[in-house]
């Protein structure tokens, strides 16, 4: 497997509760590179054009809430199949579900408040990575 990027977020519930260190050293842990990183608050037109792909879906609105509730950090983060690797340290999308050990099930609070998001594909992972970050921004 070749090394390749995944984009990443801090949601506003770990920031909340001051994890920021604490996710990204899980993510550390499991082999990904932080090669990029900002902390932001999300307005509502870019959490509505992030997650354009729910808006159909019947929590759309209170996840664009509760993404622009408090500040995030997007990353860009490398490693061995990143979106597949990055997938299995978070764990299921609710934190009920996920394995023992993964980020989610030892620091999510709920389906929504579920302290990270990672890309699901390759092709998303570029998508979404250009939505927060300039090439120049990133330093491998
Ligand atoms: P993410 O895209 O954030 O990495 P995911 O791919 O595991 O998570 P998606 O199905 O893409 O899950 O849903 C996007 C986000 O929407 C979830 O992470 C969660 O915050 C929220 N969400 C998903 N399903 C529900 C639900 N049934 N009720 C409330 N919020 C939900
Ligand atoms: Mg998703």
């Amino acid at each position: 497997m070749a090394v390749t990027r995944t984009f990443s977020i801090i949601k506003p519930d770990a920031t909340r509760r001051n994890l920021t260190g604490k996710v990204t050293a899980m993510l550390e842990e499991a082999g990904l590179r932080v090669v990029a990183s900002r902390r932001i608050r999300m307005t509502k037109e870019q959490a509505e054009g992030f997650y354009a792909v729910h808006k159909e879906r019947p929590f759309f609105n209170d996840l664009v809430a509760f993404m622009t509730s408090g500040p995030v950090v997007v990353q860009v983060l490398e490693g061995e199949d990143a979106v597949a690797l990055n997938r299995r340290v978070m764990g299921a999308t609710n934190p009920e579900n996920a394995e023992p050990g993964t980020i989610r099930r030892e620091l999510a609070e709920s389906i929504e408040a579920n302290s990270v998001h990672g890309s699901d594909s390759a092709e998303n992972a570029a998508i979404e990575i250009a939505f927060f970050f300039k090439p120049e921004d990133i330093v491998g």
